[in-house]
């Protein structure tokens, strides 16, 4: 089958954030947008389900955005669903001690100059002022340096701070997570200050947020959307990529047709040859306690010293999260329910409830492992097949797999596609810039902030 105008149809494979936002860029800029998915919903690791057992709906894993995420902000905002999303009016962080019962919220300052760190009562009790100097060693880490290489590990900080950040942003343990990516998740949140640090989550689920305003907006701007079409192979010629082969279907590319692969990193590893991918994973361990937390509960909390290391009020579950959850991950379902639920009663202060009806979700492939090595084999967006651009959490983004580096993956892809084409310059605010098919990183060792 032939697709082709003179005017190109864009073909988006695979219908996770990375996909919708590429398909979103570019149907916005009124461009002919074909979307293929080879499962039966959109979302990919990131959405919402109805689960029998527990009787409501869930998502599939707690996600937690922040104000300084401006790609995702961004994205909401093309597809109309900002006003989606909930959270405090400042940057507030509570947390739970589990293994001594002590309390206290994080309060960063909004302004960029971190004024909150000489307030006792805002920053981490039992620290100093001059204690949270020492993440500025992260920013000359050399590139091979893991996070706990560069703190000291026997610090009140260490524990009750950087690691659990580190591990939350990174889902990777601070024993090989890069420090140098830690840094730069530091300078884009707390390094800009409350401002770009206050929490923000889906007010009803995942899918309600990021990705049923987007098909909307995608069917009302003429693109088509194609579900259960798994793309088995690409043809290619020396230069471009010629026809997709899904099962049943073979669509010929016109010379002004474009590929963005959207899909996750083995998928794209099996397609596209001599691709270079990470190729280690990390687990991430979600319950799902059917409950109710007391009105005015906070929307999250971060336990410290815990198995569950966030918990999250959402409408008709309390959540839990592990990330890095090796350590957990092949323990029987039954004995999670037992220990997070303690734990859930106990930071929540819910007393003596008797367990509800529990969903324990275990993604033994949340992400890639965001070790110095991984990171090396993330690829850049463009390949040496003109048409052909990557998107996913796993390309070269300069962040870890998050929604924001997925969302910005598509943006890439979508503004390069579109540059390529048309000469259409990326609009205001955009990370992506026309560069050197061959440009090297800036920063030795560290991936390209496209
Ligand atoms: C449990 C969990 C918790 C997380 N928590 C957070 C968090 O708190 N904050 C945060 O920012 N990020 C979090 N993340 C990470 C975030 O969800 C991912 O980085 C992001 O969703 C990845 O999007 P993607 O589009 O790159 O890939 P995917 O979501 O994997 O999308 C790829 C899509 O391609 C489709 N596909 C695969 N093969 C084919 C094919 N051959 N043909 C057509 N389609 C195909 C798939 O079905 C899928 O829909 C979490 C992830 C998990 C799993």
């Amino acid at each position: 089958m032939k697709t082709g105008s003179t005017n190109g149809v864009t073909h988006v494979v695979g219908a996770g954030l990375a996909g919708l936002a590429a398909a979103a860029v570019v149907a916005g800029a009124g461009r002919r947008v074909r979307l293929y998915e080879a499962s039966g919903h959109a979302g990919g690791r990131c959405r919402s389900y109805f689960d029998a057992e527990l009787g409501c709906r869930i998502d599939n894993g707690n996600h937690l955005l922040l104000t300084g995420n401006r790609r995702a902000l961004d994205y909401l905002d093309r597809i109309g669903a900002r006003d989606t999303l909930e959270g405090p009016g400042d940057a507030v962080f509570p947390f739970f001690d589990a293994t001594t019962g002590r309390r206290w919220v994080l309060r960063p300052n909004r302004g960029p100059l971190p004024w909150w760190v000489l307030r006792r009562s805002r920053r981490v009790p039992g620290t100093h002022a001059r204690d949270y100097l020492e993440a500025m060693a992260l920013r000359r880490a050399d590139p091979a340096a893991v996070v706990g290489e560069v703190f000291d590990r026997q610090r009140q900080l260490f524990a009750r701070l950087w690691q659990p950040l580190a591990v939350a942003a990174l889902n990777t343990g601070v024993g090989q997570a890069s420090a140098r990516l830690f840094w730069r998740i530091l300078i884009e949140t707390l390094g800009r200050g409350g401002g770009a640090c206050r929490p923000l989550v889906p007010h009803v689920g995942l899918s309600e947020t990021f990705v049923d305003p987007a098909l909307g907006k995608l069917r009302r701007n003429g693109a088509a959307v194609q579900f259960g079409a798994r793309l088995r192979a690409l043809d290619f010629t020396a230069d471009r990529v010629s026809m997709l082969r899904f099962e049943g279907e073979a669509i010929e590319l016109a010379a002004a047709d474009a590929v963005i692969l959207a899909t996750p990193a083995p998928v794209a590893a099996r397609l596209v040859p001599g691709l270079t991918v990470p190729d280690r994973y990390s687990p991430i361990v979600n319950a799902h306690f059917r409950c109710t937390a007391p009105a005015g509960s906070p929307l999250f909390i971060g336990v410290i010293g815990g198995t569950a290391e966030w918990i999250f009020r959402k409408r008709q579950v309390l959540s839990v999260t592990v990330s890095a959850a090796d350590r957990i991950v092949d323990r029987p379902a039954d004995e999670l329910c037992e220990i997070l639920w303690q734990e859930v009663a106990a930071t929540y202060d819910l007393g003596s409830t008797p367990l509800p009806p529990v969903r324990i979700v275990k993604e033994r492939r949340a992400t890639f492992l965001a070790s110095p090595g991984q990171l090396l084999r993330r690829p850049a967006a463009a390949t040496r097949w003109r048409n052909l651009m990557l998107a996913g959490d796993y390309t070269d983004t300069g962040l870890p797999a998050t929604i924001e580096g997925a969302i910005g993956s598509g943006m890439t892809a979508a503004h390069r596609a579109l540059f390529l084409r048309d000469r259409v310059a990326p609009p205001p605010g955009s990370t992506w810039r026309p560069v050197d098919e061959g440009r090297k990183s800036r920063i030795e060792g560290m991936p390209n902030l496209q």
